[in-house]
């Protein structure tokens, strides 16, 4: 009799397990796992390697992630090269064919963008941390994670096509969204068009464009390396003659460099984060960006 019970709640366990199995979705970065959240909802469940609050260029990837990627119905990339550092040791030991590039369970999604800063010429290590195919920080544009969230449903639709509709009428919901909201940011952002700014790396060129800051230069010389004492003596009396307003700086950085350059410029800092998830206030996609417009705002003001 025992027996027969135990029988009867396995099958009625692994029925409900059938019945709710979620799509298991690995996104490189938190911004692009948020927008799969907003389009899978419960459908999926989503894990982001690298932490919000972590350089991208230089994750500390944990052997735990083959696991999850081993496990993984799709993986979502981000492309141009931002992952290129450590995620295709990952993907390698993870040995799991639904996420092999060219499959639908591999998302890249720089596919439908315009990318900015492609390198005119062949690139070297000489020329710092330089992403030949343009720079990776793209999902900083709200316009791009619409396309990324449009290439995902595709792909979601196609493997799991006995959810498409859900997928589509979630996407539909996201872009509205989000168009109402881009709306908002520019008008918020207008009254400083054309406000010339410096940033720590080149992670805020999508930014810029999208919200017409003018980003006159850098404190790292080059990419991925540390700003040099020669490159700052060059950048503050530029900085003073363009006269530039703001310092923006991921939250990630030391603040040595920013602090010692805004004191002798009279520039303000900002310090933003770069994806969403970190804290609060940043939990989703539309809200990050509600967040960091309203820090440059009133940074500005
Ligand atoms: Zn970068």
């Amino acid at each position: 009799m025992k027996i027969k019970w135990c029988f009867c709640l396995l099958i009625v366990v692994g029925w409900v397990s059938i019945a709710h199995a979620k799509l298991n979705i690995v996104a490189t970065t938190p911004d692009l796992g948020a927008i799969a959240k907003e389009i899978g909802r419960d459908k999926v469940e989503v894990t982001s390697i690298a932490k919000p609050t972590e350089d991208p260029h230089f994750v500390d990837a944990k052997p735990s992630f083959i696991v999850k990627l081993n496990k993984a119905d799709m993986l979502i990339d981000g492309g141009l090269q931002l992952e290129s550092g450590w995620l295709s040791p990952l993907v390698q030991s993870a040995r799991n064919k639904k996420i092999l590039p060219g499959t639908p369970g591999c998302v890249v999604a720089s596919t439908g963008i315009l990318p900015l800063e492609i390198a005119a010429t062949e690139t070297t290590r000489a020329m710092g941390d330089i992403h030949p195919c343009g720079n990776p920080h793209y999902m900083l544009d709200p316009a791009n994670g619409k396309i990324f969230a449009a290439q995902l449903c595709e792909q979601l639709c196609q493997i799991d096509k006995e959810n498409s509709g859900y997928y589509k009428e979630n996407v539909k919901n996201f872009t509205q969204r989000l168009d109402r909201k881009l709306a908002e940011w520019q008008k918020a952002v207008e009254p400083f068009r054309g406000t010339k700014v410096v940033t720590y790396h080149k992670t805020f060129s999508y930014f810029a464009q999208r919200f017409n800051l003018n980003v006159v230069g850098e404190l790292e010389q080059k990419p991925g390396i540390p700003p040099s004492p020669t490159h700052i003596n060059g950048l503050v009396p530029m900085m003073k003659n363009e006269g530039v307003k703001l310092i923006i700086v991921e939250e990630f950085r030391e603040r040595k460099t920013p602090e010692f350059v805004a004191s002798q410029t009279g520039a303000k800092i900002v310090i933003l984060p770069i994806m969403a998830g970190g804290q609060k206030e940043t939990e989703d996609y539309l809200s990050f960006f509600d967040y960091t417009i309203g820090k440059i705002v009133s940074a500005l003001k």
